[in-house]
């Protein structure tokens, strides 16, 4: 099989090695990255300035492409530059960092496999859901190989991907794999503002998570209960009982 490797982390990023060694004993894997981290662009593409990619070495002297764009962008280069379109599935990680619930609209991991499965390909996202300093690479990455090989030998459907979410722990401290929905991800006091030694205020984003507990069957619940998080995610984000909400509309007459 032939796979297309991403990261929003960059190219040279512990995660995405992590990943290259999970996935090597399942088929030939070309990797394709930022040349410098990009988290949180979410599914930005460059319309406006030329893109370059520029070969590279990874630590096991094995080589790489790295791309002044964005994660989606490497997702496009990728797939259609340097593998011909011959793409049997595209992964993306593994991110240092949690993509669960909500915030996958900004993550630029999970971005890249719905750049994937947009065009017809097949993705999954892998994150280790920790911005500690320390990351147990490999229970990530043992993880990362077992779910890569099912995921391989079970098709999903078209224009579907899988988010896979991986607490940051020894092996035998993780308690399985849990199957779980997106989770309720809210955050409080999202800017803190500064001033600058002008004294003009200036702004950081961030904040903290709301404190409230994770309702149970979700993403955010698994991790928080150490278990692997594995969510079924798709591009159509219509809401069906919203559709019937505004079905009067349609009888509206012309104005
Ligand atoms: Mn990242």
């Amino acid at each position: 099989m032939r796979f297309l490797l991403t990261n929003d982390d960059g190219v040279h990023a512990p995660g995405i090695f992590a990943l290259k060694k999970a996935l090597e004993p399942l088929g030939h894997v070309f990797v394709v990255a930022p040349e410098r981290p990009r988290s949180a662009m979410g599914h930005a593409i460059t319309l406006h300035k030329p893109l370059r990619l520029a070969e590279t070495t990874l630590a096991d002297g094995a080589p790489a492409w790295s791309s002044n764009g964005t994660p989606a962008d490497c997702v496009t280069l990728g797939a259609l530059e340097i593998m011909d379109e011959k793409v049997d599935f595209v992964f993306a990680g593994i991110n240092h960092g949690p993509n669960l619930g909500w915030d996958v609209h900004y993550s630029g991991t999970v971005s890249a496999a719905f750049e994937a499965v947009m065009v017809g390909y097949r993705a999954a996202a892998f994150s280790v859901a920790s911005f500690d300093q320390e990351i147990h690479w490999d229970t990530a990455g043992c993880y990362a190989a077992r779910i890569a090989r099912f995921l391989c030998e079970n098709p999903t459907g078209p224009h579907t991907l899988v988010n896979i979410n991986i607490p940051n722990l020894p092996c035998h401290d993780i308690r399985g794999i849990a199957l779980a929905s997106q989770g309720p991800r809210q955050y409080v006091d999202r800017i803190e503002k500064r001033l600058d030694p002008a004294g003009r205020p200036y702004y950081w984003l961030g904040g903290t998570l709301a404190a409230r507990d994770a309702p149970a069957g979700t993403d955010v619940r698994a991790i928080a209960d150490g278990y692997v998080s594995v969510t079924p995610l798709q591009l159509d984000l219509t809401e069906p009982s919203l559709l019937r909400d505004l079905e009067s509309l349609k009888d509206w007459p012309p104005v």
